[in-house]
């Protein structure tokens, strides 16, 4: 896929902060291997994944993980190999579910959502935009056999340093990230690139009506009218927040 890029002008660069302008030509087509669909159901009938699905810019497609059990009682997890406590996601069910998309289409990613991935972050969620295809496997118990990892996955994300009961609600907050970036989502498209970390800054803060609150006002340059002042204000103030709150982001300055 050809898409143009924007580089955002910003006091700390990264040259890996783009974002795509393009509108795509393909509909981003999203699977998710879960136990649970029930979980994920709501989140995609609001907001902005909600747009997205009536605007036909993405496909989301679950997979309920028991109907490609070979066994009677549909069970896709066992004891673990040595012993110790909790049950282990079985090969079988993920491999026919992860095969029989492979034979339908490309993959971009198949994706495991893990405490043991790659933090997820707003450039990982600009490069995902972007694709075509993922398959998103949503773990549960004491995660998947390793085998599916090592065979099947080619990329884990976490989405932090906490354990989660179930992959589902790190699928969702990954589809929630890279779905709001794809062009046609937002209605003002400039407005994710002026979101915290697009630019390797926090935004700072905003106001809106009234200009006076019980005595409380906004900052008089934002009623100026002056917009080149307003703008060094605004980059004044991302700068200072992210020096004051994480001035780790300024180290590759
Ligand atoms: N035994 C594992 C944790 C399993 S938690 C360990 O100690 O690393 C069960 C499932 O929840 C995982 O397989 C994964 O799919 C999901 N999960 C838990 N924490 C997560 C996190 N921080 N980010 C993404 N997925 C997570």
């Amino acid at each position: 896929m050809i898409c143009k890029f924007t580089i955002l002008k910003s006091k700390s660069l990264h040259l890996e902060n783009f974002v795509p302008l393009q509108p795509r030509k393909e509909i981003m087509r999203i699977d998710i291997i879960t136990v649970l669909p029930e979980l994920l159901r709501s989140p995609f009938e609001a907001s902005m994944m909600k747009r997205a699905i009536d605007k036909g810019i993405v496909e989301v497609h679950f997979h309920n993980l028991r109907d490609y059990t070979t066994n009677k009682q549909k069970s896709v997890d066992d004891y673990p190999f040595g012993g110790g406590a909790g049950m282990v996601m079985n090969i079988q069910p993920i491999d026919d579910c992860i095969s029989h998309l492979k034979s339908e289409r490309n993959y971009d990613e198949i994706i495991y959502m893990s405490p043991d991935g790659e933090t997820l972050n707003q450039k990982m969620a600009n490069t995902m935009s972007m694709y075509e295809n993922i398959i998103i496997l949503c773990g549960h118990y004491k995660g998947v056999d390793q085998r599916v990892r090592d065979h099947f996955i080619t990329k884990e994300i976490s989405i932090g340093d906490y354990v989660l009961s179930g992959g589902e609600l790190g699928a969702l907050v990954l589809c929630d990230a890279l779905i709001r970036l794809i062009p046609g989502v937002l209605s003002d498209e400039t407005s994710a690139l002026t979101d915290s970390f697009q630019d390797g800054l926090l935004s700072g803060p905003i106001y809106t009506r009234p200009a006076n609150y019980k005595g409380w006002k906004v900052p008089e340059v934002l009623t100026s009218g002056n917009f080149a002042k307003i703008d060094r204000w605004r980059e004044d103030m991302a700068y200072e927040h992210t020096k004051n709150r994480r001035p780790d982001l300024l180290d590759n300055e």
